[in-house]
């Protein structure tokens, strides 16, 4: 806390008074640090992949693997693979920098959300990695919320494909919606056996925060899903949280505030 005294005087100079401004540092200290951390895990997330490409097209060009008809196309693949993960990394920050600067519009409409679950689950369905079993409890009835569709697809995607790149071949992936008193609560639950540590449950809603990062990398991800699934659920005005339990798997829950059927709620 930093503390500015000012003394307040009269034209003839006699005391008045004291003004003090106490202003909380450590505040913006904070911001100024996360800042700073943001800008070099920006810059090492862009340098890694660009590093790895410059060895790869080296070896081609200068090593010779061109001419090499087996190795060729595997490297030109790892480059692009490269530059994939570059341009999703690239558009994940250019979405939460929008969302930062109250830039990105939300088109909330009134829905009943039920249809739009079983859409993209269906989805998932289509596409299914080998060997990973869908369940879904999903009352059977009309629920209305104001929410993006689009963004509510987005987070519900991250969280998914998050289950589904740390479940175990043959593990069920559960998809479970609460109806409480004043908000659903959607639940999505993996059979992950290596789980979470409770004291790291917080830190995977942060941007760039991975628990394993060799692993996430070599999975295709950013470390920036979740921190953008947290903004659209607060956007929301929602909630969004983990809970994991080594060797039983992880959950992930997100709630939205649900809408007085009869007076159709507020529009924001
Ligand atoms: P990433 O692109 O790395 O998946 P996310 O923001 O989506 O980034 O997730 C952050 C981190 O949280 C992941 O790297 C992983 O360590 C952890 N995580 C997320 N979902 C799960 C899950 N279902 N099981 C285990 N770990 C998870």
């Amino acid at each position: 806390i930093k503390a500015n005294f000012s003394i307040v005087q009269d034209e003839a100079g006699k005391f008045m008074g004291l003004i003090t401004v106490i202003s909380d540092v450590t505040e913006q200290e904070k911001v100024d640090r996360e800042r700073k951390e943001f800008v070099s895990n920006v810059s090492h997330e862009l340098r890694t992949p660009l590093t790895t490409m410059r060895s790869y097209l080296e070896a081609l060009t200068e090593g010779g693997a061109m001419e090499d008809k087996e190795l060729a196309p595997q490297f030109l693949q790892v480059t692009q693979n490269e530059t994939e993960r570059m341009i999703r990394l690239v558009n994940d920050l250019l979405q939460l920098s929008k969302m930062d600067h109250k830039e990105s519009t939300m088109y909330k409409e009134r829905i009943d959300i039920i249809p739009l679950f079983h859409h993209i689950l269906d989805r998932f369905d289509m596409n299914k990695a080998a060997l990973i079993d869908f369940e879904r409890k999903i009352p059977n009835e009309e629920i209305f919320v104001w929410v993006d569709k689009d963004k509510i697809t987005q987070v519900i995607d991250n969280i998914m494909s998050n289950a589904i790149k740390y479940s175990p071949e043959g593990g069920k992936i559960t998809f479970q919606v609460a109806k409480e008193v004043h908000r659903l609560r959607i639940s999505i639950s993996d059979q992950g056996g290596l789980g979470i540590a409770v004291e790291k449950l917080d830190k995977i809603f942060e941007r760039f925060y991975r628990v394993d990062k060799a692993r996430s990398r070599e999975l295709g991800g950013t470390g920036l899903g979740l921190a953008i699934s947290r903004e659209i659920v607060v956007a929301h005005h929602g909630q969004i949280w983990a809970s994991s339990i080594e060797g039983q798997g992880t959950t992930v829950y997100f709630t939205l505030p649900l809408v007085n059927r009869k007076r159709g709620g507020s529009r924001k």
